[in-house]
């Protein structure tokens, strides 16, 4: 009987848990979702564009579009804070488009200037399963004058959604013209068999593995691999969070087609800042202070 009691006290506090534990939940993601909305309807969002550069010849290959949320006193809000509370409450398909909006009339003009220059956006997955986003890009890259090829979906390997539907979804996008890049490779857990057969032009090497580089017998070895399979599947390659000229050089010597992007060659920032320090045609200087 004393078990029984135990068991049923034990049954007892955990349920209490779960529902205490619910109640948080669904009131954090519905107070998150009041949040996002009144950010969007009171345009609060903005987004800041970070330089990616071929380390060969120095040359800037494209901008990351990252958003960031305007709290009311004008702090920025950074997105790892309420892109997770998005996904979950359904808010991100209207991040993700208002994302869209600004960044085409942002980089509009520079992607027109710059036929080689791509903008890279931050997509879900289920932006990507919903029908309508395909018709949406379409519609908005024929209203500025955005060639879909200059275009690449940024999609992380922690996607939930099966990948034979993300992978046959992905192909719509592809046979329109956008590129897509896997985001943060290394930290997911997708399988390296669904890569090869989704529609990808290149793998962004997440800054887990730069860091490594810091010891370069491990990290060198990783890095090495992930360009054989880069290599292999015809892919670019981008390493993210390059923050040291020794990171750049030993990246540089391991894979020399491989594109870079870290605090060394610039911090995100507004694009009125990005014309000014990365105009068309110009060469990242190494002697400049990375942090821009
Ligand atoms: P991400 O797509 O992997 O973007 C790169 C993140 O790494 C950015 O953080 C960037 O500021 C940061 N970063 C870049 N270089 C360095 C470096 O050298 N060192 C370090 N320590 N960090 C560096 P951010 O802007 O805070 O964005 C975080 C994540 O939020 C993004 O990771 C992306 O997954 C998500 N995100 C950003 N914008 C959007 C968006 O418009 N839509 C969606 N769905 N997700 C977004
Ligand atoms: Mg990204
Ligand atoms: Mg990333
Ligand atoms: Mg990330």
């Amino acid at each position: 009987p004393l078990d029984f009691l135990l068991v049923l006290a034990g049954g007892m506090t955990a349920g209490g848990c779960i529902g205490l534990w619910h109640a948080r939940l669904y009131g954090e993601s519905r107070s998150w979702r009041q949040k996002l909305q009144r950010a969007l309807d009171n345009n609060r969002l903005t987004v800041h564009y970070q330089p990616i550069i071929r380390l060969s010849d120095s040359t800037l290959c494209g901008a990351e579009a990252l958003v960031r949320l305007v709290d009311f006193d004008g702090t920025l809000i950074p997105p790892d804070q309420f892109i997770p509370a998005a996904e979950a409450s359904g808010v991100v398909e209207q991040i993700t488009r208002r994302v869209v909006k600004r960044a085409f009339s942002d980089m509009g003009p520079r992607l027109s200037a710059d036929r080689d220059f791509y903008l890279s956006i931050n997509v879900s997955s289920d932006d990507i399963l919903n029908r309508d986003f395909l018709g949406f890009l379409d519609n908005e890259t024929k209203a500025r004058g955005v060639s879909p090829g200059q275009v690449a979906l940024e999609l992380t390997e922690r996607s939930t959604a099966s990948p034979e539907r993300l992978t046959r979804a992905m192909e719509e996008f592809s046979r329109n013209g956008y590129q897509f890049l896997i985001d943060d490779f290394g930290t997911g857990y997708s399988s390296l068999s669904y890569i090869a057969r989704m529609p990808i032009s290149g793998i962004k090497i997440d800054r887990m593995f730069t860091q490594a580089l810091d010891q370069p017998s491990v990290g060198a070895v990783i890095v090495s691999k992930v360009c054989e399979l880069a290599a292999a599947l015809k892919v670019t390659l981008i390493c993210e969070g390059v923050e040291t000229k020794a990171q750049a050089t030993i990246l540089a010597n391991i894979y020399p087609d491989i594109c870079a992007q870290g605090f060394l060659i610039g911090r995100p920032m507004p694009v009125e800042r990005f014309s000014r320090t990365f105009p068309v045609a110009s060469r990242f200087r190494w002697h400049q202070d990375g942090a821009a």
